[in-house]
């Protein structure tokens, strides 16, 4: 294992369990092939990484949000299809070109502008985006319609997926998913002999109806709750460690951190971390001195030592105090880590703390960890 000695943090992302988590996506999605989201650097855990080990286990379809994003990923997934999600046309045709990617286009502006660049430069394929009730991307399930039956479609314009985007399916029993649903399975019919997909994670559990061709889960392969009803069955996969620095006696009655937030009720030990809110330990999971605390009462706890220990007053943004004062004396010492999530802590337990969601904690973790990576077969290795 790489030495992380003179690191103030820790991530440890398992690589088996991402392809275990992939594979029981792919076996809850029926006849779909299931591809893999691995945007925004593959939410955060390291895109190449995680690229590299889902190749290996035989996933050939890949999200990402960015053309760029995918040009990076192109020699991690030869012959795999890289779609990118975010399609800004004109701009990014010759990317698309040099590292093979499909742009999924997401307006009618964007599949004349796609035509009228595939009847110049020849063809190139390309996916299309259907609106069924996000407002976000997509052309209307009319336009789509219209494109389908059109004899004289553009030329040039070739599809190879037509898929949208559920906006409540984490709620399984929200209305808008079989709205939705209705109105993607008129385009998917009518678009005969092109891929379809609509299901990411949430999706994907909402049932066969929903798996089309292809799904497309992101957050359950990295081990956050997808719906949010129940546990995801799914295994963890990224943990992150902070390094205890100094721990410190303070008397009942002092104060802890910027703004004297808290004040403490007892005699007590503190665990002074090199953690913070620059390394996505966001400032809102806080045990005290943030509106959040007004609504939802906790701050976020570490574990060490088999206890959990909350974090005492504001996270500022490198250094977070935790009180290990219910810990064994002498059980804690500086250079020890504490776990801000993973086996113990789930991240979504540390979202919820911040009142957000695992996809944002993941995707903040930022530049100063130390990152190890547990490859499948392999066994633990340093970041190469
Ligand atoms: C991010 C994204 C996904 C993956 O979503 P998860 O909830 O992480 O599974 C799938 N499809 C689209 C269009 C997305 O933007």
């Amino acid at each position: 294992m790489a030495s992380d000695d003179d690191y103030g943090a820790r991530l440890t992302v398992d690589l088996d369990a991402l392809v275990e988590n992939w594979r029981s996506c792919r076996a809850m999605s029926g006849n779909a092939r299931c591809a893999a989201v691995v945007k925004a650097d593959a939410y955060g855990l390291g895109a190449v990484h995680a690229v590299d080990a889902l190749y290996e286990a035989g996933c050939r379809d890949f999200f990402v949000a960015t053309a760029r994003e995918g040009a990076e990923l192109r020699p991690h997934a030869p012959d795999g299809r890289i779609y990118v999600m975010n399609c800004m046309l004109p701009g990014i045709e010759t990317i698309c070109r040099t590292a093979e990617l499909v742009p999924v286009l997401a307006s009618m502006e964007q599949v004349a502008w796609w035509s009228a660049h595939c009847i110049e430069m020849d063809d190139h394929p390309c996916a299309l985006q259907v609106d069924t009730g996000m407002n976000r991307l997509g052309v209307t399930v009319e336009e789509a319609l219209e494109l389908a039956n059109d004899v004289a479609r553009p030329a040039g314009f070739a599809p190879v997926l037509v898929m949208s985007h559920l906006a409540s399916s984490d709620e399984p029993n929200h209305p808008q998913n079989t709205d939705q649903l209705e109105r993607f399975r008129r385009v998917a019919d009518a678009f005969d002999g092109v891929e379809a997909s609509l299901a990411a994670s949430a999706g994907i559990l909402l049932g066969p109806d929903f798996h089309f061709d292809l799904t497309r889960p992101g957050i359950a392969l990295y081990g956050g709750r997808a719906a949010n009803q129940g546990d995801t069955p799914l295994r963890m996969v990224a943990a992150a460690e902070a390094r205890i620095m100094t721990i410190r006696q303070a008397r009942a009655g002092e104060t802890v951190s910027y703004g004297a937030t808290v004040e403490l009720a007892r005699d007590s030990r503190i665990a002074v971390c090199s953690i913070g809110y620059a390394d996505g330990y966001l400032r809102s999971v806080s045990g005290s001195g943030v509106p959040l605390r007004d609504v939802i009462e906790n701050g976020a706890r570490g574990w060490i030592n088999g206890q959990a220990a909350p974090v005492l007053g504001r996270v500022t943004m490198d250094i977070t105090a935790f009180d290990v004062t219910d810990l064994p004396a002498g059980s804690v010492a500086a250079g020890d880590f504490i776990e801000l999530f993973g086996p113990n802590i789930p991240v979504d337990e540390v979202a919820d703390a911040a009142g957000t969601i695992g996809y944002e904690v993941l995707t903040s973790l930022g530049k100063r960890y130390c990152r190890h990576y547990i490859r499948p077969q392999s066994g633990p290795s340093g970041d190469g």
